[in-house]
C-alpha cells in the first residue's frame, strides 16, 4: 500500500539521525523537509562505528558498498598501559573463533558528508534554528529563530542531546503535570574528552595504516584518569580520543552533592580545560606505532579537534501530539562502544516503516498509536544499548582493586555479553524497510 497522499514530515536537525531519516523517507515516497540550525554543517572530526545490525538497512538503501569502501572492519580492541605493556585484548568479531560480523569503523565527517550528498536539493535548509512548535487538530507548525515557519503533519526531533524539540515538548507536558520526574533531571555526564582526526599520514612511517581492518588501541594512564584511544581509518588517517573521568568531579570526591554528574556539580579546583591542556596529560604515553602520541595530535588540523562532554540519558517520553523524537534527542549513549549512530538508524527504520503504513495523514489518533508502538519497540533495545555502553565505559575507567581484577578478567576472557554488544546482537529488533526489496541478510542473530 502506498503511503497516504500529501503526508509531510518536518525533521528538526541535520545530524546523522536527521539525514538518515530523510533518506529513508525519500525511499518510502514520503515528503519531508530537514531544518538545520547551523549555517554550515561541520561535524566533529573523529571516528564512528556502525554495527552489523544496520547493514541490511544500508543495503536496502543502496549505501552499503560505498560504506564498505569508506570504512575498515573492526578487528579488535587492544588495551595497553601508558608505557606500552599489553593489558589484554577483546576480539571484536562475533564468535569466539574470531569470525562473524564486523562493525564498520569510519570517519564521522566522511559519513555525514556521504549521507548529506544523498539528500536531494531543496530538502534541507541550513541556518534554521527551531524555537517553537505548535499544533492544530490536523497540522503542526514549526517556527525558526528567523521567524520563518514550516507546516507539516508531524515533526521528527532529530536535534541531538540538547534537543529543542524535546525541550518544547517537555515544557508543554510539564505545564499540564504530565512529565515524568525522571525526564526533568538533566543529562548526566562524568567524562570529558578531546577528539580529533589526523590529516593523511605516511604509511611508510605508520605501516598499520595499510591494514585492511581496524585494531583499536586503548592506552590507559595511571588510575585510569586519562586514556587515549587510537583508531586507524581509511585514507591513511588516524582518529584519536584523549580523556576520561571529568577531573572536576574527581577533585570533589567526598563532597556532598546530590547533582553529582550534572553541569551543576563541576568543582572549583583547577583542572585541565582546553583541548591543549587535556592532551598534555598523554604527552608521556608510549605510542604503539612508534614516535610520540603527540605526533598524532600535532598532525591533526585545528578544525578537526573538538572537546566533548560525554553525556548520557535515556528519556522516558519520546512523543506527544504530532511530535516524536529519534536518536540522541531521546537516548544519549556514551560513545565508547559505538552504539549512538546505530541506535539512531534503528529508530528511523522503525518509524518510517510505520509512517509508510499510515492510512490518513491527518488523524492524530492514528499518529499517537504508531508513536506508542514505535516507543514500545525501540525503547527496550535502546536501554540495553545504553546500559551495555555504560558497563563497558565503567570496565575501562573504574578505579580500585576490584575494578582492576574485573578489567584483567574481561581482557583475558572476553565475556559473551561483550561479544554480543560488539557484534550488535544486543539489538533484539533488526528491522528491514518493508517497502523496499528484502536484503540478502547480512545480519543473523
Ligand atoms: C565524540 C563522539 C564519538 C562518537 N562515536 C560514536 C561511534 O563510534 N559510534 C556511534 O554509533 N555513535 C557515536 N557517537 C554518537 C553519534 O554521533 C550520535 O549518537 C549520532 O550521530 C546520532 O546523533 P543525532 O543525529 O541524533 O544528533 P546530533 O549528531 O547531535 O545532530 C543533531 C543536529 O541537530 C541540529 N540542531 C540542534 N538543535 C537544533 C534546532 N533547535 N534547530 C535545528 N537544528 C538543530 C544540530 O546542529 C545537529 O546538526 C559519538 C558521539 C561523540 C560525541
Amino acid at each position: 500500500m502506498p503511503p497516504p497522499q500529501g503526508l509531510r514530515v518536518i525533521i528538526v536537525g541535520g545530524g546523522l539521525a536527521g539525514l538518515i531519516m530523510g533518506i529513508m523517507l525519500d525511499h518510502a515516497g514520503i515528503d519531508y523537509h530537514i531544518l538545520e540550525q547551523a549555517s554550515r554543517l561541520r561535524p566533529l572530526g573523529t571516528s564512528i562505528s556502525l554495527h552489523p545490525v544496520i547493514m541490511d538497512l544500508m543495503e536496502q538503501l543502496g549505501l552499503l558498498q560505498d560504506m564498505y569502501r569508506m570504512s575498515k572492519p573492526l578487528r579488535g580492541i587492544t588495551v595497553l598501559s601508558a608505557n606500552g605493556r599489553k593489558k589484554g585484548r577483546i576480539d571484536a568479531r562475533s564468535n569466539k573463533r574470531g569470525q562473524g560480523h564486523h562493525a564498520m569503523v569510519m570517519s564521522r565527517p566522511d559519513l555525514h558528508e556521504f549521507l548529506l550528498a544523498r539528500i536531494p536539493a531543496g530538502k534541507l535548509t541550513t541556518g534554521k534554528r527551531v524555537i517553537d512548535i505548535s499544533e492544530t487538530q490536523s497540522e503542526v507548525t514549526v517556527t525558526c529563530m528567523d521567524e520563518t515557519t514550516y507546516v507539516g503533519h508531524l515533526v521528527v526531533g532529530a536535534d541531538g542531546a540538547y534537543s529543542a524539540t524535546r525541550q518544547i515538548m517537555y515544557q508543554k507536558l510539564k505545564g499540564r503535570g504530565l512529565l515524568p520526574e525522571s525526564d526533568k533531571v538533566p543529562l548526566h555526564f562524568d567524562k570529558q574528552c578531546v577528539v580529533g582526526m589526523t590529516c593523511p599520514l605516511d604509511p611508510v612511517k605508520y605501516p598499520v595504516l595499510l591494514d585492511e581492518s581496524c585494531e583499536v588501541k586503548v592506552l590507559l594512564g595511571k588510575d585510569q584518569h586519562t586514556s587515549m584511544w587510537i583508531l586507524p581509518l581509511q585514507g591513511n588517517r588516524m582518529a584519536w580520543c584523549v580523556g576520561g573521568p571529568d577531573p572536576h568531579l574527581i577533585s570533589q570526591e567526598g563532597e556532598e552533592d546530590s547533582s553529582h554528574g550534572s553541569h551543576a556539580s563541576r568543582g572549583r579546583d583547577w583542572c585541565p580545560e582546553t583541548p591543549v591542556e587535556i592532551c598534555e596529560d598523554v604527552r608521556n604515553f608510549k605510542c604503539p606505532y612508534g614516535g610520540s602520541v603527540m605526533d598524532l595530535i600535532e598532525a591533526t588540523p585545528k578544525g578537526l579537534i573538538s572537546k566533548v562532554l560525554l553525556e548520557e540519558k535515556l528519556f522516558r517520553t519520546w512523543h506527544n501530539g504530532r511530535v516524536v523524537l529519534v536518536g540522541d534527542a531521546c537516548h544519549k549513549i556514551v560513545p565508547f562502544f559505538g552504539q549512538g549512530a546505530s541506535q539512531a538508524i534503528l529508530d528511523c527504520a522503525c518509524l518510517v516503516n510505520m509512517l509508510h503504513d499510515l492510512k490518513s495523514s491527518e488523524s492524530l489518533s492514528e499518529l499517537t498509536s504508531i508513536f506508542e508502538k514505535y516507543v514500545d519497540i525501540r525503547s527496550e533495545t535502546a536501554r540495553v544499548a545504553s546500559d551495555s555502553s555504560r558497563e563497558f565505559a565503567d570496565l575501562i575507567y573504574d578505579q580500585g582493586f576490584k575494578a582492576d581484577m574485573a578489567r584483567n578478567i574481561v581482557l583475558r576472557f572476553t565475556p559473551t555479553w561483550l561479544l554480543k554488544m560488539i557484534a550488535g546482537n544486543v539489538n533484539s529488533d533488526h528491522p528491514h524497510l518493508k517497502f523496499l526489496p528484502q536484503p540478502k541478510g547480512h545480519f543473523k542473530s
